[in-house]
C-alpha cells in the first residue's frame, strides 16, 4: 500500500518535474526567440536589404534583446547613418558641379534624356558658352576663372528663379534645370514651351541675367555669353539630336554675334561646317590655306591713301571661300586665335613692306582679338614681325573692338599703353556697338576711332544715325582723336561725311578689300586719276 502510494507520488512529482522543466523550457525557447531570434532575424533582414537599394537604409531598427543585441542594433543604426552620408556624397559628386553647386552633364543628360520620351510635352533646349572666357582664364589665371564661373552659375541660378511664365503656359520652375556641362558651358532645360517666340524670349531672360558687368577683386570684367535654341520635338526627337542642334545655333549666335539663335535647318548645311573647321583650321595656317585682302582708308579731305585694314580669307579645299565672321569665332574659342593673328600679322607687314618699297608710303591695320591682348608675348611678338620687315612701328595699326577692350579695360589701358608707348597706332573698332562710353576711351591710349558701319550705311536717311555720326566726330576730336568711318558705300555719305570734318573713309564706294596683287595695281589706277583731276 504504502509502496504503491510511494510511487504514485514519485510519479506525480516526475510528471510535475517534467511539466515544470519543459514549461522552463518553452518559457525559455520564447524568451530566446524575442530576445534573440527575432532581433537577430531583423538585423539580417535588414542587412540583406542594405545590399539592394539605398531606400531601405533609410529606416533604423529599435535596439531589443539582450545587452549585447542591443548594443548591435544600435551599431547597426551607426553604419546605416553614415552609408547614408557616404550615399548622399557619392550622389553629389555624380550629379553636382563642385565648382558652382550647378547640376553638373551627367544630371543634365538624364534629365534631357527623360524629357526626350514624351513627344507631347515640348521643352526647350538653352545651350549657352561664355564669351571671351579662354582670355579672362588665360591671362588672369584660373582663380578669377573659377570666380567668374561661380558668379554666372549664381545669376543662371537667379534668372532660373524669376523666369516669366510663357504664353499661356504656366510654368513649373521646379521641373526647370540649369547645369554646367562643361568649362564653360552651360545649359538649361525648360519644359512647356513649344513656340519659338517664347523660346527666344527665355533665352533673352537668360542673357540679361548673365551679361552685364562682373566685379572680380580689382578686376571689373564684361560678361557675355551666346545661346543655342532648340525646340523638341521640333529640332528633334533624341537627346544626341537636340544637342547637336542647339550647338549649331550656339555657333552661330557667336559667329553672328547676337546673343541667341534658334535652330534652323538651313544652319545645318553651312554650319556643320564648323565641326571640322577647327582642325581643318590648324592646318590652314600650316599650309597657307589663309590668303589676306586689303582695304583702302583714305582722306576725306584729300582722296589720299592713308592706310590699308588687313582681313583675312580662307580657301578651304572642300568647303571654298570662307568667310572671317565663320571662322574666328572658332579660332577665338581656342589657342588657334594667337597662331592666326601671328600669321595675319607677319603676312600684312611683309606686304606693306613690299608696298613701301614700291613708294606708297602708308602703314596697313591688323584686326586684334581680345584674346590676343592678353597673350603674354604680344609685344614681343609685333616688335619681331615689325624688325623682320624693318617697318617703323608707326607703319602698323591695331583694331580692336569696343567690346574687346571692355571684357577687361583696367588691363586694355595697360597693354595698349605700351603698345602705344612704342609708336603702333590703336584703333578702336565697330565704335558705338559696344558699351564704351567716349569718356573712357579718353583713359585709353587709342589714336583712332571706327564709326560702326551700322551708323554710317544709313546716316543720309536716317536722322537718329547721323546725330550719332556726327556727334561721335565731334567728341572724338575734341579728345585729339582721328575719326574713320567704316561702311562708306555711296558717294553722298561721303560727301556729307566731309561736310561734318570726319578724317577717314573706307567702304565699298572707295574700294572693296582685294588681295595684294590688285591693290598695287588698284593704287596705281588711283594715283593715276587723282593726279589728272588733281
Ligand atoms: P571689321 O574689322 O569691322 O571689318 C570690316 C568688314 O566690313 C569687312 O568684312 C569688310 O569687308 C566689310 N566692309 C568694308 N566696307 C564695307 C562697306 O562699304 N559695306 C559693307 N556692308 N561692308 C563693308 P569682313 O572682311 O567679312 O570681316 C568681318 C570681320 O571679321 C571684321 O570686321 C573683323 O572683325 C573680322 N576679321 C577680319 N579679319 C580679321 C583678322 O585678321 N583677325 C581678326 N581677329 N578678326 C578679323
Ligand atoms: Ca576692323
Ligand atoms: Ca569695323
Amino acid at each position: 500500500q504504502l509502496h504503491a502510494r510511494l510511487s504514485d507520488a514519485r510519479r506525480l512529482i516526475m510528471i510535475v518535474a517534467a511539466t515544470i522543466t519543459l514549461a522552463v523550457i518553452f518559457v525559455a525557447l520564447v524568451i530566446f526567440r524575442n530576445t534573440t531570434i527575432k532581433p537577430l532575424r531583423a538585423l539580417t533582414q535588414r542587412l540583406r536589404y542594405v545590399g539592394q537599394s539605398r531606400e531601405t537604409l533609410l529606416g533604423t531598427i529599435e535596439p531589443r534583446g539582450t545587452a549585447e543585441l542591443c548594443e548591435l542594433a544600435t551599431d547597426f543604426n551607426r553604419m546605416a547613418a553614415e552609408l547614408t552620408d557616404l550615399y548622399a556624397t557619392m550622389e553629389q559628386m555624380a550629379f553636382v558641379d563642385s565648382l558652382t553647386g550647378l547640376p553638373n552633364r551627367n544630371r543634365f543628360h538624364e534629365h534631357l534624356t527623360i524629357l526626350a520620351q514624351s513627344p507631347d510635352k515640348p521643352f526647350v533646349l538653352l545651350l549657352m558658352d561664355m564669351d571671351r572666357f579662354k582670355a579672362v582664364n588665360d591671362t588672369l589665371g584660373h582663380h578669377v576663372g573659377d570666380e567668374l564661373l561661380r558668379e554666372v552659375g549664381a545669376r543662371l541660378t537667379r534668372a532660373q528663379s524669376t523666369l516669366p511664365p510663357s504664353g499661356s503656359l504656366s510654368l513649373n520652375r521646379e521641373r526647370c534645370l540649369v547645369a554646367r556641362i562643361g568649362g564653360d558651358e552651360f545649359a538649361a532645360l525648360i519644359p512647356d514651351i513649344s513656340n519659338i517666340q517664347n523660346a527666344e524670349q527665355t533665352a533673352q531672360h537668360f542673357l540679361d541675367a548673365v551679361s552685364g558687368p562682373c566685379i572680380l577683386g580689382s578686376h571689373r570684367l564684361m560678361l557675355g555669353t551666346s545661346i543655342g535654341i532648340a525646340v523638341y520635338p521640333e529640332h528633334g526627337h533624341d537627346r544626341n539630336t537636340l544637342m547637336r542642334h542647339a550647338d549649331l545655333a550656339m555657333y552661330f549666335a557667336k559667329a553672328s554675334r547676337r546673343g541667341s539663335a534658334v535652330y534652323d535647318a538651313s544652319l545645318d548645311e553651312g554650319s556643320l561646317l564648323h565641326l571640322t573647321l577647327e582642325s581643318d583650321l590648324i592646318r590652314a595656317i600650316e599650309q597657307d590655306e589663309l590668303f589676306l585682302e586689303y582695304q583702302p582708308k583714305i582722306d576725306v579731305g584729300t582722296g589720299d591713301i592713308v592706310g590699308t585694314e588687313a582681313l583675312v580669307r580662307w580657301m578651304h579645299p572642300q568647303h571654298g571661300f570662307v568667310g572671317p565672321q565663320e571662322f574666328i569665332p572658332i579660332a577665338e574659342k581656342t589657342d588657334i586665335v594667337q597662331r592666326l593673328t601671328e600669321w595675319v600679322l607677319f603676312r600684312a607687314l611683309r606686304d606693306c613692306a613690299e608696298w613701301q618699297r614700291e613708294g606708297h608710303a602708308f602703314g596697313v591695320a591688323v584686326n586684334l582679338s581680345p584674346i590676343n591682348l592678353h597673350h603674354p608675348y604680344m609685344l614681343k611678338v609685333i616688335n619681331e614681325a615689325l624688325n623682320e620687315n624693318n617697318l617703323a612701328p608707326a607703319s602698323l595699326t591695331l583694331e580692336l573692338t569696343e567690346s574687346a577692350v571692355m571684357a577687361d579695360p583696367e588691363y586694355a589701358i595697360q597693354v595698349l599703353g605700351a603698345l602705344a608707348d612704342n609708336h603702333i597706332g590703336i584703333s578702336i573698332d565697330d565704335f558705338g556697338t559696344g558699351h564704351c562710353s567716349l569718356s573712357y576711351i579718353k583713359k585709353l591710349p587709342a589714336t583712332e576711332i571706327k564709326i560702326d558701319r551700322s551708323f554710317v550705311g544709313d546716316m543720309n536717311n536716317d536722322s537718329n544715325d547721323l546725330v550719332i555720326v556726327r556727334s561721335t566726330i565731334g567728341l572724338a576730336h575734341n579728345m585729339g582723336l582721328t575719326v574713320v568711318a567704316e561702311g562708306v558705300e555711296d558717294a553722298a555719305t561721303l560727301t556729307e561725311l566731309a561736310r561734318l570734318s570726319c578724317d577717314r573713309a573706307q567702304g565699298y564706294h572707295i574700294a572693296r578689300p582685294m588681295p595684294f596683287q590688285a591693290l598695287i595695281e588698284w593704287l596705281d589706277d588711283w594715283h593715276a586719276e587723282h593726279r589728272q583731276s588733281g
